[in-house]
This record gives structure tokens, sequence and C-alpha cells, in this order.
């Protein structure tokens, strides 16, 4: 019966638009308690915008958007596509940057028409002690509180300015919350964005607990720590980012517009960008295994 019971839940999965990838993939996952959900691109479309664009003293919006486009280029970051077209929008031409670097969960850096341009996240402006100050560190203060994503610039270790860049929550993501909360899981948003954005999407979705400013070399070891403090977790993401953490969760599901990392960490993919298969995801899995065992 037990190859039977698996098939069938294998093929029910299919329907439902959730694959589940062969008999060893459901072999670790137990009775899941703890669904943690990773915010840009999970949780929220990854599209992003950019809504505002404040140069620093002394520096044009072209000048920025040029520094910011040029480098961005090299990223495959969805902060940095909207930042890309944006600059396309509004500078003629980009220049191409040199020595090209992602700095994962914290921005990039290149070489701009001989001169060092960082772009990315305040955190990161304060690990590489470049000082933010009068209207760009107002400017980044609003962005945070307001949940949008402040994408710092510093040419040469000067601050030019900062693009700011919005997400939006996917409509299926408080009715999918609110599916698994029914069902008594406990909810964890899981992201390397500031707190008060976390705090804004959780808000938004009704999503239980926060752990913000994780990096992405750090996300597998929060869901460590969670599974040694007896939880049972599922994991949902669809970054480069989340693989590892896929990897580490007892039941690792990847969106299948993400990465073709998470896709090979997942036990279970989800084919439609429709986070309501979620709880369906975590009944079959739950059920399947239990009429296994
Ligand atoms: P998440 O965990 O929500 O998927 P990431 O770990 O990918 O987010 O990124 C965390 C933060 O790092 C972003 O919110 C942003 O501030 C910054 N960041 C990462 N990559 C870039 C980039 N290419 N350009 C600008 N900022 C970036
Ligand atoms: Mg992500």
């Amino acid at each position: 019966a037990t190859p039977t019971a698996l098939m069938a839940g294998i093929g029910r999965g299919a329907q439902l638009g959730i694959l589940i990838k062969g008999p060893d993939a459901l072999e670790s996952s137990r009775r899941i308690d703890t669904v943690v959900l990773d915010k840009t691109g999970t949780v929220t479309t990854g599209r992003m915008t950019v809504t505002g664009c404040h140069p620093a003293a002394g520096r044009t919006r072209g000048d920025l958007l040029w520094f910011a486009g040029a480098v961005e280029a090299g990223s495959e970051h969805a902060i940095a596509a909207a930042v890309v077209a944006a600059a396309r929008a509004e500078v003629a031409e980009l220049p191409e940057a040199g020595g090209f670097t992602a700095l994962p969960g914290l921005g990039a850096r290149g070489i701009v028409d001989g001169r060092d341009v960082l772009v990315g996240s305040a955190r990161l402006f304060g690990e590489r002690g470049i000082a933010v100050t009068g209207e760009t560190a107002a400017r980044v203060e609003a962005a945070h509180t307001a949940a949008a994503v402040p994408v710092l610039v510093a040419v040469d270790g000067e601050v030019a300015g900062m693009v700011e860049v919005r997400d939006v929550v996917k409509p299926s993501a408080a009715e999918a919350v609110h599916a698994l909360r029914a069902r008594g899981l406990r909810t964890v948003l899981l992201t390397g964005d500031h707190e008060n954005a976390a705090r804004a999407v959780a808000g938004e979705t009704g999503i239980d607990e926060v752990r913000a400013g994780v990096l992405p070399a750090d996300k597998a070891r929060e869901i460590e720590e969670m599974r040694a403090a007896g939880a049972r977790v599922a994991m949902v993401g669809d970054g480069v980012n989340d693989g590892p953490a896929l990897a580490t969760a007892d039941l690792g599901m990847a969106m299948a517009r993400g990465s073709d990392i998470a896709l090979r960490s997942a036990d279970v993919v989800l084919v439609r960008d429709d986070l309501r298969v979620v709880p369906d995801a975590i009944h079959l899995a739950d059920r399947t295994l239990r009429v296994i065992r």
C-alpha cells in the first residue's frame, strides 16, 4: 500500500499545482508546525518599482541614476532590475560598469567611469563606515518607516543620494496566511530586509513573527535554530539565497518562478505563483506521509 499512497499523493499534488519531487522528497518531512516564509518574491511579488529619487547636495537625479543603474545592471536582484529600468528611462545611455561584485543581502559594487560605486542598504553603508547625513539620512529613515527599500549610492566613498524602491504584497498572501493560522500553524517571515519593512508586510498579511536583517548565509541557521528548539519547519522561498534554508527545513517549498538553486533544494515545487496552495501542500505532504507510515 505504501507506494500506492505515495503515488496517489503525488498525483493529487500535480492536480493542485504542487510538484512533490519523488518518494525521497517527503522522507524527511515530519508533521509541520511552523511555516517560514521568505519575504521578497515569496510573500511580495518581487516586481519592484522605483518610487523616489533623491540626489545628495551637489548631485543631480541624472547622476544618481547613471551611477546606480550602471552598477545594478550587473545584479540579478529584483531591486536592481527596478533601478536599471528607472535609469534607462531617464538616462540617454548607461555606461558599462567594470569589476562588478554582488554583496548578497546588502547590495553591489562596481567601477563606473573610473569611480568606485557602491549601492545598497543602510546596513551596508554602516558596515563600510560611509556616513549618511542630512537630507539623505532623513529620506532613508522615511523610506524605512514607509516599508520601502532605500537604495543608497556612494561614489568614491561619498554618498551621492538614495533611490527608493517599493514592492507590493501578493494578493494571495493574506488569505494563505489566514488558512495556515487556521490550521494552528505558526508563521514566521524571514528576510534580509530592514525590520520595519518586514513588520509592515507581516502586519498586512497577518504573519505572527518577524526575523529581519538575516543575511543569506544565516537563513539556514535560523531554520536550524528553530528545529533545534523543537519546531517542525516548512520553508517557502524563491531566491538563490533561499537554497540552503530550503534544504535545511523539514519541508522545503520553492515557488516555480524562483531560481534554479531554490528549485533544486526544495522537496516540493509550487507551480503557480499563488501562496494559497501552501496550506494545501503542507496538508498533502502530511497526509501522504501518515498513510505511508
Ligand atoms: P530578502 O530576504 O527579502 O529576499 P535579500 O536578502 O535579497 O532580501 O536583500 C536584503 C536587502 O539587501 C535588501 O532589502 C536591500 O536593502 C539590500 N540589497 C540586496 N541586493 C541589493 C542590490 N542589488 N541593490 C540594492 N540593494 C540590495
Ligand atoms: Mg527572496
